[in-house]
């Protein structure tokens, strides 16, 4: 894992994307066989009402033709050891005009029963022979000739073949049982339909399922980069590393992973301003100044470029506290930090060095630069007057000032500095020492 806030990815149980994608995915999965499951239940039963309507009106239909066309009622005539079945006085048994229309136009079976037994049929056997002369089956009879109830079978037998079929009963005028009117269709026939829909049902499902289990995916994995980006931030934090940025992309987001990443970045920001800032003044410590004095050391001389090293410190400021109080100092301390920062705005940074001691740093300018700067900051502490209470303090600096980038280590440049303000307080302090004057400095002085 690096700054850019990448960290590892996490597998199993420890997964939040394996924990999104299980908690949606699976009650996904089930909701799809349920869906699947009930719509193939549904669809089937409405298939068979819907064919048992189909059958139950051809049958009335062909029921009513019959009676239409030959007046008089089913009956059965014995004829030279044959019965022949005949509606009123016409001879029905033969006559397969009206049931093979209707099979033509319909492509429904039907036959035709005297009492329980098949009289005239559309159904043929292997032989093609019509599949006349046999008898209805017990529940049949029972069903619909003793109880004179229309029934619809599911599974009607006929043959070798099973068959959707509805079963009339034909009552005489006083009102009993005389045969039945059967209209069958082959279940192998439905079946097709019904399978090759069902299979449309769960194809849909399946796609359905696949394009959700794919947007799931792909938000499950947005989401848990997020939060990976945010988690990458807290482990650089973690390792003391305050510097990591977090990525826009995090930080643009108006939801509460942008909320999350945003007050990350804050606690960041906290963090930072206590572990480098000085809590009175507000400027960088001396921890965070030598780092920062370290880096613009090895940055100059990788680059050559010029910075100047100084080191300033509060004139008799220990006659300050001890004439206005130790909070009248701590309130000078707060003033000449502010004077010192606000002088400095981009030419570098300050940092409190020690109790009344400041080391600044100079970019990007030569001994005579820092000079010129320093003294329009001198001046202004001068002029300054510090208001504390009915206390009105004033007081003065000194600056020891030298080349950066010039000594064999970092410290040995803060060596430097240090010895040219101490040669600026031996002189008289209130002024600003540099290389250029120190020799003058030790005979007279100069400011
Ligand atoms: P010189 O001109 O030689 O620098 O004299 P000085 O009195 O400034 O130097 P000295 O080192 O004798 O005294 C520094 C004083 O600064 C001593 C110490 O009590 C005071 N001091 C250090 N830190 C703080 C602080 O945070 N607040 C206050 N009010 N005083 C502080
Ligand atoms: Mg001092
Ligand atoms: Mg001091």
């Amino acid at each position: 894992m690096g700054a850019d806030g990448k960290t590892k990815e996490r597998s199993g149980n420890g997964s939040l994307y394996r924990e999104f994608l299980k908690m949606t995915i699976l009650p996904l999965i089930a909701l799809g066989l349920a869906i699947t499951i009930y719509c193939s239940y549904a669809y089937t039963s409405s298939m068979h009402k819907q064919v048992e309507r189909g059958l139950q009106n051809v049958a009335l239909t062909v029921l009513a033709a019959y009676d239409t066309m030959y007046e008089g009622e089913f009956r059965l005539v014995a004829e030279q050891d044959l019965y022949v079945l005949y509606k009123g006085d016409h001879k029905l048994s033969g006559d397969d005009t009206i049931l093979d229309s209707v099979k033509r136009e319909t492509n429904l079976d039907l036959s035709l029963f005297f009492y329980d037994m098949r009289m005239l049929t559309t159904i043929r056997d292997e032989n093609g022979d019509r599949y006349i002369g046999k008898y209805a089956s017990e529940r049949i009879v029972d069903g619909v000739l003793k109880e004179k109830n229309p029934m619809f079978f599911d599974n009607a037998k006929i043959g070798k073949d099973t068959y959707f079929g509805y079963y009339l009963p034909i009552l005489s005028e006083d009102d009993t049982s005389i045969g039945m009117l059967a209209v069958a269709r082959p279940v192998s026939d439905v079946d097709a339909v019904i399978h090759d829909n069902i299979g449309r049902i769960i194809g849909i499902v399946l796609i359905l399922i696949l394009v959700t289990a794919l947007l799931l995916v792909i938000f499950s994995r947005r989401i848990t980069d997020v939060i990976r980006k945010i988690m990458g931030l807290l482990q650089e934090m973690s390792k003391g590393k305050l510097s990591a940025k977090l990525d826009h992309s995090v930080l643009n987001r108006g939801d509460e992973l942008g909320d999350m990443g945003r007050f990350t970045v804050k606690v960041q920001a906290s963090l930072r301003k206590l572990v480098e800032r000085d809590a009175l003044t507000g400027l960088y410590n001396r921890r965070s100044g030598e780092s920062r004095h370290q880096e613009t050391f090895r940055c100059g001389r990788d680059t050559g470029e010029r910075y100047c090293i100084c080191i300033g410190d509060i004139d008799f400021f220990k006659k300050v506290n001890d004439t206005y109080g130790h909070e009248a100092g701590d309130a000078v301390l707060r003033e000449v930090a502010r004077l010192l920062r606000d002088g400095m705005a981009g030419k570098g940074y300050v940092a409190r060095w020690g109790g009344e001691e400041f080391l600044i740093v100079l970019e990007d300018c030569n001994v005579e630069g820092a000079k010129q700067i320093l003294t329009e900051i001198l001046n202004r502490i001068r002029e300054h007057v510090v208001e504390f209470g009915e206390e009105r303090i004033r007081v003065t600096m000194t600056f020891g000032v030298t080349t950066g980038g010039v000594q064999a280590d970092p410290a040995a440049e803060l060596a430097v500095a240090d010895e040219l303000l101490y040669c600026g307080k031996k002189n008289g302090r209130n002024r600003i020492v540099t290389e250029l004057e120190k020799d003058e400095e030790t005979e007279g002085d100069v400011t």
